[in-house]
C-alpha cells in the first residue's frame, strides 16, 4: 500500500530528529547524499523496511527504488537473510581470526568471476578501492593513476579528484584536505571516450599503473558503456602494462549473477565488488589475477589489512544473498520488472510531453530529465536539475522512494509486485504532468 494520492504528508519526527541529529552529526548524516540537499527537503528518517517498502519515523509507507544503493536487491529482510544474520550472531559477532564463512564467500565471488582467482574481504567498497589501487601501484612500480570524470569509486584521496582544464592536465582535488600532491598522480579522462584515454595514456607513456572504472557508470545516473569502449581499454591496457580495475561494487550481482563483465563480455585484472555481495552488511571485496593478489601481505609485501575484515555477521548475510540469487530465472525476472518500469515511466513521460532519457541495464536505471542520450558526466549535466527536485517531491508525495538526486541509479529487487510498479508509474505521471505546466 503506498500512500494515498495527493493527501500532504506530515514529516513530524523526521523533521525532529533531523534536529537533533544536525547538533550531533556533521549535516545530521553520516553520508552526505541522505541530507537530500540538492532535492531542497528534509530527510526521512526511516524505523524499518521489508519488501519491496520502506517506513519513515511519521508511519509513511513508500515503495523504495532506493535499495540501501544499491544492496537490497532481494528486497529487505528477506527471511532467508534475517535468519543467517541471526544465527552467525549467536555464535559471536567477530573473533578477529578466520572462520570457514570467509572460504565460503570467497569461493562463491570465484565462481562468478572467473577472471578472480583470489579475493580478500574488507568492510566497504570504498577500502576495496583504495586498496586496488595500492595493489596496482604496488605490482607495477608506477605512481600514477587515471579515472573516468563522473564515475565514483569511494572517498579515497586520490579518488576525489576531477578533470583541471586540461583532461591530460594534473587532476584537481573535488575536496579540501586532499594534497595536491597526492591528486597531481590522479589523471581524468570522459567516460566513453577512448580516443581520449589513448592520447593520455600516450602522453604519460610507462607512468600509468591503472585505469579504473564503472563499467556501467551508476554514480552519474545510469550510463552503459558505448560498443568498443571496454575491449579498446582492455586492449590497451594489455599493450602498456597497465592494470585494469574494474569497479564493480555496484554492478556486481546487480545487472548479472557475474556483473558488467558477464554482461559485456570484458575482464579486469582486479575487480572490486561491495553493496549486494554483503547482503545489507558492510563488506567490501578487491579480487583478481593471482600473480597480483599474491603480492599483498602477509605474502607480498603491499600492506592491507582491516580488524572487522571478513565479519562474520556480514559473510553470513553475503553468503545467504548470494544463494538467493543463484535460483533459475532470478536475473529474467528482475529484468522483466524493469522493462515494464522503464515503458511504464517513458509512456507517461510522452504523455506529459516533458523530455526524458530512459536509461537502463538490467536493475538498474536512471530517468534524466534531458534529451540525451547520457555517454559522459557532461551529458548527465544537461539534466534539468531544478525539474528533478520538482520531480522528485512530488514522487515522495505519492508514496515513491527514488534516489535524491538526478546523478544516482535507481535500483529494481525481486520483491517489487506489479501493483508496486503500476502505483509507480502512476505517480510518475502526475509528477511528469505537474512538470509540463
Ligand atoms: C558505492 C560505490 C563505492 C563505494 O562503496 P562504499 O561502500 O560506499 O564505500 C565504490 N564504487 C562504486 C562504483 C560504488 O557505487
Amino acid at each position: 500500500m503506498g500512500a494515498a494520492q495527493g493527501r500532504t504528508m506530515k514529516h513530524i519526527k523526521s523533521a525532529k530528529y533531523f534536529t537533533q541529529a544536525k547538533q550531533i552529526i556533521p549535516g545530521g548524516v553520516n553520508s552526505p547524499v541522505r541530507a537530500f540537499k540538492s532535492v531542497g527537503c528534509n530527510p526521512l528518517f526511516i524505523e524499518r523496511a521489508t519488501g519491496s517498502k520502506i517506513y519513515d519515523a511519521d508511519g509513511h509507507a513508500y515503495i523504495d527504488y532506493v535499495g540501501s544503493w544499491g544492496p537490497m536487491i532481494l528486497g529487505h529482510c528477506h527471511p532467508k537473510v534475517v535468519e543467517a544474520i541471526q544465527q552467525a550472531a549467536t555464535n559471536g559477532a567477530s573473533f578477529g581470526a578466520p572462520t570457514y564463512k570467509e572460504v565460503e564467500l570467497a569461493n562463491m565471488v570465484c565462481e562468478a568471476y572467473p577472471n578472480i582467482e583470489q579475493v580478500r574481504m574488507v568492510s566497504s567498497g570504498t577500502e576495496a578501492t583504495m586498496s586496488a589501487i595500492r595493489l596496482a601501484r604496488g605490482c607495477t612500480g608506477r605512481d600514477k593513476i587515471l579515472k573516468f570524470d563522473g564515475c565514483y569509486h569511494g572517498h579515497a584521496d586520490s579518488l576525489l579528484v576531477k578533470a583541471g582544464s586540461g583532461a591530460a592536465t594534473f587532476g584537481v582535488p573535488t575536496s579540501p584536505g586532499i594534497p595536491a600532491d597526492c591528486a597531481k598522480y590522479t589523471l581524468t579522462a570522459t567516460y566513453n571516450n577512448l580516443e581520449e584515454v589513448k592520447q593520455i595514456v600516450a602522453v604519460n607513456k610507462g607512468e600509468i599503473a591503472c585505469i579504473i572504472l564503472e563499467a556501467i557508470a551508476g554514480n552519474m545516473g545510469c550510463v552503459p558503456p558505448v560498443a568498443g569502449f571496454l575491449p579498446g581499454l582492455r586492449e590497451l591496457c594489455d599493450t602498456e602494462g597497465i592494470v585494469l580495475i574494474i569497479d564493480e561494487v555496484m554492478t556486481g550481482f546487480r545487472v548479472a549473477y557475474g556483473g558488467a563483465q558477464e554482461r559485456f563480455n570484458v575482464r579486469g585484472d582486479l575487480v572490486c565488488l561491495g553493496k549486494i555481495i554483503g547482503g545489507g552488511l558492510p563488506v567490501g571485496a578487491f579480487g583478481g589475477k593471482r600473480e597480483l593478489m599474491e603480492q599483498l601481505s602477509p605474502e607480498g609485501g603491499i600492506y592491507q589489512a582491516g580488524t572487522l575484515s571478513g565479519n562474520p555477521l556480514a559473510m553470513s548475510a553475503g553468503i545467504a544473498t548470494l544463494k538467493l540469487l543463484q535460483e533459475d530465472g532470478f536475473y529474467q525476472q528482475i529484468e522483466e520488472k524493469s522493462a515494464y518500469l522503464e515503458a511504464g515511466l517513458r509512456q507517461a513521460a510522452t504523455s506529459a510531453g516533458v523530455s526524458t532519457c530512459l536509461q537502463r541495464v538490467g536493475g538498474m536505471f536512471c530517468t534524466y530529465l534531458c534529451s540525451g542520450p547520457v555517454n559522459n558526466f557532461n551529458d548527465a549535466l544537461t539534466s534539468d536539475t531544478e525539474a528533478f527536485s520538482r520531480y522528485f517531491r512530488s514522487m515522495l508525495e505519492a508514496g515513491i522512494n527514488i534516489a535524491p538526486s538526478q546523478f544516482e541509479a535507481g535500483f529494481m529487487s525481486i520483491a517489487h509486485s506489479k501493483d508496486d510498479l503500476d502505483q509507480t508509474i502512476d505517480a510518475a505521471a502526475q509528477a511528469f504532468a505537474s512538470l509540463a505546466i
